[in-house]
């Protein structure tokens, strides 16, 4: 999960490349240094940085050419310092996909502070976008790698089909889905658009999973819309 995270520096100017080396290597990165952009390209292609640090002003060619480049094959964010400070250099390098722009001269620990900024945006957003293996709602467990559910410890007999459609309606919580978004979603393609079993599928997993079926617990209907999961 912590793994070092590894950043691409592709810059001519020794001194500064090595100074952000050194720094990045210090603060728990692994930080390799391009000297120009051909080696920058193919070092890219090579090492699958996480992040790169791309000088504007290369000897072979435009930083801003080079920034469209990787783009086009790679998601890999990519901050680009320059020495020319003017707006529209800040303007030109984030419409070619650039996510950040710094001026020369910079300060490392807020270069630093970018970087790391990004990184915990982006393992936030993992974390968020991860469907949790393990749901725990009320006395249900919902146990995603064993397609496994348990009501006050004990085990409920689920088909594959009805854990799939519980398991989508208790990972999303009080969201509210049409019988055909639940169609989609648990039966996809293969479905022939037939409303009518999911609502018998809802009717045999509230016989599963609440303790009075006819009033539940868990599985709403929400008259003329569809069904939610909810608590309250
Ligand atoms: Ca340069």
């Amino acid at each position: 999960m912590n793994r070092q995270k590894t950043i691409l520096i592709i810059e001519d100017e020794k001194d500064i490349s090595r100074i952000l080396r050194d720094y990045l290597t210090k603060n728990k990165f692994e930080a390799a240094i391009a000297g120009n952009g051909k080696d920058g390209l193919h070092m890219m292609e090579l090492l699958q940085p996480d992040y790169i640090i791309l000088d504007i002003m290369l000897p072979d060619i435009d930083g801003i050419d080079l920034c469209r480049e990787i783009r086009e094959k790679s998601n890999v964010p990519i901050l680009i310092l320059s020495a020319r400070g003017s707006d529209t250099d800040k303007v030109l390098g984030l419409g070619f996909g650039a996510d950040d722009y710094m001026t020369k001269p910079f300060s490392l620990s807020e270069l630093l502070a970018r970087i790391n900024a990004h990184f915990r945006r982006y393992e936030s957003m993992a974390v968020a976008q991860q469907d949790p293996d393990s749901l725990s709602l009320g006395n249900l467990v919902i146990d995603k790698k064993a397609y496994k559910v348990t009501v006050d410890g004990k085990e409920a007999a689920l088909s594959a089909k009805e854990f799939e459609l519980l398991y989508h309606l208790a990972s999303h919580k009080n969201q509210v889905f049409s019988k055909t978004q639940l169609l989609d979603a648990v039966w996809g393609y293969e479905s022939y658009g037939d409303e009518n079993s999911v609502t018998v599928y809802i009717r045999r997993l509230r016989e599963k999973i609440e303790a009075d079926p006819s009033h539940p617990a868990y599985l709403k209907t929400v008259w003329g819309v569809g069904y939610k999961f909810s608590l309250d």
